[in-house]
């Protein structure tokens, strides 16, 4: 296992890390996915690395920040996940995934149809979200996330606290 350190970066790296996508992704480019948790949760992945055979828990935080998190499995819990189909819960809720992404960068993707998706699905995950969080979320501002928080309550039946 000494050479493994110059195939890939997973040796010595923290449990959790966040990497902004790019050209130039270590840790990240060199997994092979294994296992896609599939609907609901369609960010989610495992990977495993050819070189040092560490599986990690991968997240895709593509449609507002742009940033993939991962973490390491250990031994257990690859085990379950194979066997079982039983996935850690770590980035279950792509409202938190989006807290940790927006600590590496915030960015603004996506078209008015693709932000009104957003509010929705956000609304959806946590009935009674207010206006500020979703600005403060998608990286939107006050007004357009009021705008958006609108359409998506009154044609989409979304559940937005307009007040706060
Ligand atoms: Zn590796």
């Amino acid at each position: 296992m000494d050479q493994s350190t110059n195939e890939c970066s997973h040796v010595g790296m923290p449990d959790l890390v966040s990497i902004p996508m790019g050209t130039e992704m270590p840790g990240f480019e060199e997994l092979r996915r294994f296992r896609d948790h599939g609907e609901p949760y369609w960010w989610l992945w495992a990977g495993e690395c050819p070189a040092c055979g560490q599986r990690w828990l991968v997240a895709q935080e593509e449609r507002v920040n742009d940033v993939v998190v991962m973490r390491r499995l250990d031994e257990p819990e690859t085990t379950r996940l194979i066997d079982d189909g039983i996935w850690p819960d770590d980035f279950d809720s792509y409202e938190r995934l989006i807290r940790i992404s927006q600590q590496v960068q915030r960015f603004r993707f996506g078209n008015p149809d693709e932000q009104l998706r957003d509010v929705i699905d956000l609304a959806n995950a946590r009935p009674g979200i207010s206006v500020s969080d979703l600005a403060d979320l998608l990286n939107l501002d006050k007004a357009a996330a009021l705008t958006l928080s609108k359409k998506a309550v009154s044609e989409h039946g979304a559940q937005v606290a307009l007040s706060a």
